[in-house]
């Protein structure tokens, strides 16, 4: 398991665990899409492997494909999501010996969107937990965690990882250079998305279709100079994916607009809009226009609110 721009949590982890000194309850923390999940199969690793998380043992192995009998990923567990009965049943299960080692490891992902039914049916195992039990728990904001919780675990923060990281990693998966390049700009080096997006554009051609079909009424609406539409559009496409799919289609239809205006072939992304565009704006608004849809694409700003990107794009380009 390569855990990418994590040496340096996992140097630390890795010599408190040499040194026995692991806590029983570990809490990893840090920006959803950091790779607190991998961090967490690593711990576990520490935890059960004889070889200090060697990965290339059995139980290294089992552990990296989710296959190892005594590593327990709580939530996956109960059926996605956190639920009373079946989470007390899980935690009835926890007396149980563990199958192969010494210990089981109870993962506990996004431990701060548990409910308080979920909170007190795991105080009572961690509380006194019995000697064959391990916790990893993750989660993004700890002010969200009941202190009783938060003073029984060992904090680790997980530190985001770098773009230059996150392209490394998008090359290794098979992603092409370029579109590594333009996919961790985008992202800011955070994996995460950077994997919900790839997986979005390839596994979910309905809502893409959605996407390219909200893209299409913006583009019009840009095209009649109808900014309050248009900023209404923008606005509800809630996901980040969707808001690239979004910038993408117009970028080509500005330049269609561009090519149509100078007599030269356009690829007729989107044919109407392009012509309309082509006679409704001068060459330096549809300039602008490009420029504005790539700005806001390769920074931060969507991050923020996507209502107001909306208006930051819109008053930019109308
Ligand atoms: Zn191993």
């Amino acid at each position: 398991m390569r855990l990418y721009g994590k040496d340096k949590i996992c140097g630390i982890l890795s010599k408190t665990a040499r040194q026995n000194r692991l806590s029983h309850a570990v809490l990893l923390t840090g920006k959803s899409g950091v790779g607190k999940k991998y961090l967490a199969r690593y711990v576990a690793q520490l935890i059960l492997c004889k070889h200090n998380a060697c990965g290339e043992c059995a139980c290294c192995k089992n552990i990296e494909n989710d296959t190892h009998p005594d590593v327990v990923f709580a939530r996956k567990k109960c059926g996605g999501k956190y639920s009373a009965e079946p989470f007390r049943e899980l935690m009835k299960d926890a007396v149980i010996l563990p199958n192969n080692g010494k210990f089981k490891v109870y993962i506990f992902e996004e431990c701060d969107t548990m409910t308080p039914v979920i909170y007190n049916a795991l105080l009572k195992i961690i509380e006194e937990p019995a000697e064959h039990l391990r916790f990893v728990f993750t989660c993004t904001n700890t002010a969200l965690v009941p202190e009783t919780i938060m003073s029984r675990v060992t904090v680790y923060e997980v530190a985001d990882t770098t773009v230059e990281d996150c392209e490394r990693y998008l090359i290794d998966s098979g992603v092409e250079e370029q579109k590594a390049k333009e996919l961790s700009a985008v992202f800011s080096g955070n994996i995460g998305e950077c994997v919900n997006f790839l997986n979005y554009l390839s596994g979910n051609e309905k809502n893409k279709k959605t996407a390219v079909e909200t893209a299409r009424k913006i583009a019009s609406a840009i095209a009649s100079r109808d900014a309050y539409s248009a900023s209404a559009l923008i606005s509800t496409s809630a996901e980040k994916s969707d808001f690239y799919i979004i910038l993408d289609y117009l970028t080509n239809v500005f330049r269609d607009a561009i090519a149509i205006k100078h007599g030269q072939t356009a690829e007729y992304y989107d044919k109407e809009s392009a012509q309309k565009i082509a006679g409704n704006f001068t060459d330096k608004e549809i300039t602008r226009m490009t420029d504005t849809a790539f700005e806001i694409s390769s920074n931060e700003i969507y991050n923020i609110n996507p209502a107001l990107t909306a208006s930051y794009f819109i008053s930019g380009i109308l």
